[in-house]
């Protein structure tokens, strides 16, 4: 390890390979300072993309395939199944630990540094201005200088605070998640199922996603709001003993989702913040794998420009929001409405609107078809359609 770097990307998980793959590419001098010992584990994920998502940065490798998704199925409350197939789409369920291991693979044959097993645990600083991180490493406290920092230490991010940058979520945007990787079920292959409903997940979803054959991430993300009433395990073992009691469970994980909106200033002089930190995460399906490819991606080309230009002042680095504003926040504000809108629906709505869906016949369901039968059976959902895209 150098005493001091270019750039320093604290985190080694989607978003900070890619900010760091990217960063090398153009002409920086970059490290990823990774806290656990490997890259990629201990996954917390459902692990599910789209194959659109993906290659727009990546070509897929078969070995991060665990499970090609062609279809899903929503269920309402009261069980009606939906089944929709895609048309144009591809969906996968990742191997993460293969997938995220070789884009830290991909950021080091661009020419980045990866360490594992250093813990960042400050930011150094002189007149006040950023010049660096405090780390352990292999229990060996360290300092190491870095003209950018990027904070992608996802979602229990503490670079964005220690900087100064307001990065806290309401209680009610953070998504509570729990899931176990389980063997010995019957599942349907190539295919997702998605359970809503205020039995299975209040204010988010359940989900089964199939990784071969009897094995899948059975998992769910309840509303911070409701959490403190009943744990989102408690939900995951309610369904787990009723649906599938034979199941073993081969790994457990529990996890933070920030489906709020993005953090409104993630840079500052020397800094940037990306992925999860930043609160890249579609806030309709909780997907964060794509959004933090991209925000590193744009984080790593604004910040070597930056070092060429010998500018790593927050003015420079604003390149970076106008970049991740010009792609996708203002589809981010869409989806976080769309997320309220769809929260305040009963039980009692989905049931209806799952009814009326069921009655268009599989292979005619288009997204048109869905969303009008969903209008005419809630009216009032036009309201908060037209809120929606008119920003009233
Ligand atoms: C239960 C659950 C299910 C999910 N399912 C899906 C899904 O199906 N599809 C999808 O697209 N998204 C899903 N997500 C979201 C997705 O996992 C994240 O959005 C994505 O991993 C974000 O990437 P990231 O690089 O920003 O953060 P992370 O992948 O979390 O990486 C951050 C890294 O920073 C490291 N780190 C943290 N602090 C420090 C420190 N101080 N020093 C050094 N290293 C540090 C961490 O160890 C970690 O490796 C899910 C999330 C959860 C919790």
């Amino acid at each position: 390890m150098k005493p001091s770097y270019d750039i320093i990307v604290v985190g080694g998980g989607p978003a900070g390979t890619m900010t760091a793959k990217y960063a090398a590419e153009n002409g920086a001098d970059v490290c990823v300072l990774e806290k656990t010992r490997d890259i990629g584990y201990p996954v917390r994920c459902g692990e599910a993309v789209g194959h659109d998502g993906i290659t727009q940065f990546v070509e897929m490798q078969k070995n991060w395939i665990a499970e090609k998704i062609n279809s899903c199925t929503l269920v309402s409350p009261e069980g009606t199944k939906l089944d929709v197939p895609f048309a144009n789409e591809t969906g996968y369920i990742l191997n993460r630990r293969i997938f995220d291991y070789d884009l830290s693979r991909l950021a080091s044959k661009a020419g980045a540094q990866i360490f594992t097993k250093v813990k960042v645990q400050g930011l150094l600083f002189e007149n006040d201005k950023i010049i660096g991180v405090k780390v352990n490493h292999l229990g060996e406290d360290k300092e190491i200088k870095g003209k950018i920092i990027v904070g992608a230490d996802g979602v229990d991010s503490r670079v964005g605070r220690w900087a100064g940058l307001k990065t806290t979520v309401k209680i009610r945007d953070m998504e509570s998640c729990m899931q176990y990787s389980v063997s010995n079920i019957d599942v349907k292959r190539n295919n997702m199922t998605m359970f809503v409903g205020k039995n299975y997940a209040p204010g988010g979803y359940l989900w089964i996603f199939p990784k071969g054959d009897n094995f899948a991430n059975i998992g769910l993300g309840i509303s911070g709001k409701y959490s403190k009433h009943k744990s989102a395990k408690k939900y995951l073992d309610e369904f787990m003993s009723r649906e599938f009691p034979d199941a073993s469970i081969h790994t457990s994980m529990c996890g933070g989702c920030p489906i709020a909106y993005p953090i409104k200033k993630p840079v500052a002089d020397n800094i940037m913040i990306v992925g999860d930190a930043a609160h890249h995460i579609n806030p309709v399906t909780g997907g964060g794998i794509t959004p933090a490819m991209k925000s590193g991606m744009l984080a790593g080309i604004v910040g070597a420009e930056a070092i060429k230009y010998n500018d790593q002042s927050e003015k420079f680095l604003e390149k970076y929001v106008k970049a991740i504003d010009k792609d996708f926040t203002k589809r981010h504000h869409t989806l976080y409405k769309i997320k309220e809108a769809i929260s305040q629906l009963s039980d009692e709505d989905i049931n209806g609107i799952a009814r009326n869906i069921d009655s268009i016949p599989t292979e005619k369901r288009t997204l048109r078809k869905v969303f009008m039968s969903s209008m005419l059976k809630k009216p009032s959902l036009i309201i908060d359609v037209m809120r929606i895209f008119t920003g009233l």
